[in-house]
């Protein structure tokens, strides 16, 4: 352990505020791995002084990182991905000691940094605006983007550095500087992160501050973000309640914010599927990352002809889970960030023993020394259970059966959240009408695979309550800069558009 620390630049104890130079005389936090409940080092929060300084230069840093060219910023980010390659296991490393994702999913998620750093190289050649056609005589219409300002990201715990890299690498390369409040569950993955990004920013000789850190409290670092209008724009990914109130508090000074919330998964299994991907694709999306990801499945919608061998062939899988030390490479399924999640989930699963739902299997907590962990549980439902509308951050999987692909996609649509779907099925029609004007209201909306694990390369978010915020590919690099419309007259007379006419 100690070992990954030191190679990531961790100590005993740590500042957790950085713009330029480390700071940090706040209140002192001991960070504890849910793997075994063991110390890996303290963090100090900065102070809301100190968050003031590190917004002043991360501000600052802004006015010359907007001029560099953006092929140039471009050469910075590929560095930070090459950084990022050359650190991949020891990262990953961190993130399950800190997290308690299993190291297989803590190396999926340093790939993602990776791989969002070679689509922002790409896109530094490519920030696109377009020329349209004027409806004057001599003139011509473009857009153009331009760099924002200061980004802040507020980050969930369950992809604790992941999240970071989609807002930085595309902000990067839009020409803006990051200033990152991190959960304060993962606080030393943020700070090995930085360190990073700090030696990579120093070998090319420009201001570290481009990427700042300011680790403390969401209600006092958090809303010294939300309202400080040198915050140009907001990158908060958290639960809705959070994200209600950063949204509220942007809005009212006219922020921009990208809003990544809450989740509900679920997947449709049609009678007409495969049987075994749908197994897969629902046992993964159900208990990878312990049931902790956004995009986890929480209901799985079945066919009321198949409905039974379904839930008999996944209560099986279920019972061979492997559960234990992430770091071990036989182990599927780790511990919950904390011993409130594992509260959360029992309470839970009274509530829905109380609404009528029937649990079919799990639920328990592991008498494992030190550590969060429980048995993932399913529960058999009716379609109108009360706490399927709620994301309970946790491995539980609700399973209710359907008759008509019309009815399945009304239950998988009728809850607030609109974050990622999917349906199983080799039936064309069934796909379509699942991805058309009246299927999934979705942000993600898949086909025979699961409801996790996107890719880089699409834009990543959700509708409704989820917070409508789209990030990482795509064309979600636009939030990130200001659009500019010109109208250019080269005809050298006076001409007003829509006809009207100026006597002098
Ligand atoms: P959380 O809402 O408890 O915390 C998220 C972040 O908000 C943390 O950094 C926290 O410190 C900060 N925060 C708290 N109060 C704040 C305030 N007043 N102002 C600004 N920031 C504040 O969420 P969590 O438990 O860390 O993560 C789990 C939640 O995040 C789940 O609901 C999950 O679905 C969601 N999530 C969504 C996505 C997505 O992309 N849609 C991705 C990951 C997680």
């Amino acid at each position: 352990m100690q070992k990954i620390l030191k190679s990531l630049g961790i100590s005993d104890v740590n500042p957790g505020g950085f713009a330029g130079s480390w700071i940090g005389s706040g209140k002192a936090q001991t960070v504890v791995s849910p793997i075994n409940g063991e110390t890996l080092a303290t963090v100090t929060n900065v102070t809301p002084q100190e968050f003031d300084a590190i917004l002043a230069k991360s501000h600052h840093a802004f006015a010359s990182w907007k001029l560099v060219p953006a092929p140039k910023r471009g050469e910075v980010v590929k560095a930070l991905g090459d950084e990022l390659r050359r650190n991949k296991v020891a990262l990953a490393e961190l993130v399950t000691l800190e997290m308690g994702k299993t190291l297989r999913e803590g190396l999926g998620e340093v790939q993602e940094m990776i791989d969002i750093c070679d689509f922002a190289v790409g896109l530094s050649r490519q920030l696109y605006g377009l020329t349209m056609p004027s409806e004057r005589r001599m003139h011509r219409l473009q857009e153009q983007w331009h760099p924002l300002g200061v980004v802040g990201v507020i980050s969930a715990f369950n992809f604790p550095v992941a999240v970071w890299s989609w807002n930085t690498a595309i902000a990067l390369v839009c020409g803006d500087t990051v200033l990152w409040k991190p959960s304060s569950k993962t606080p030393l993955t943020a700070i090995a992160c930085t360190k990073i990004a700090e030696t990579v920013l120093r070998d090319f000789g420009y201001d570290p501050a481009i990427c700042s850190l300011a680790i403390g409290k969401g209600s006092d670092i958090g809303d010294l973000i939300n309202t400080d209008p040198r915050v140009a724009l907001v990158s908060y990914t958290g639960s809705v309640p959070g994200g209600r109130h950063v949204g509220k508090l942007v809005q009212e000074r006219f922020g921009k914010h990208i809003l990544e919330l809450g989740g509900n998964g679920a997947v449709i299994v049609s009678e007409k599927g495969d049987l075994d991907l749908a197994l897969a694709s629902v046992y993964f999306g159900a208990i990878g990352t312990s049931g902790q990801r956004c995009t986890s499945t929480r209901r799985v919608i079945v066919h009321s002809s198949i409905h039974d061998t379904f839930l008999e062939r996944l209560v099986a899988l279920y019972g061979k889970t492997a559960i234990g030390d992430p770091r071990k490479s036989e182990i599927l399924m780790g511990p919950l960030v904390d011993p409130g999640a594992v509260d959360t989930l029992l309470a839970a699963i009274e509530t829905v023993k109380a609404q009528g739902g029937r649990i079919v299997c799990g639920g328990e907590r592991l008498p494992i020394p030190g550590g969060c962990y429980v048995t993932p549980c399913i529960a058999s439902v009716a379609k109108d259970l009360p706490m399927m509308q709620e994301e309970t951050f946790a491995p539980i999987l609700y399973m209710t059966p359907y008759d008509t692909i019309e009815e399945a996609i009304a239950i998988q649509n009728g809850v607030p959240q609109g974050l990622s779907s999917a349906i199983i099925s080799n039936d064309h029609r069934e796909t379509e009408l699942f991805l058309s004007a009246a299927g999934s209201d979705c942000g993600i909306a898949n086909v025979n695979t699961g409801t996790s694990g996107a890719e880089i390369g699409g834009a990543f978010g959700g509708e409704k309550e989820t917070g409508g915020g789209r990030e990482s590919g795509s064309d979600a690099w636009k939030t990130y800069m200001r659009r500019q419309t010109s109208a250019i007259n080269f005809s050298g007379g006076v001409e007003l558009a829509q006809g009207i006419t100026l006597e002098m």
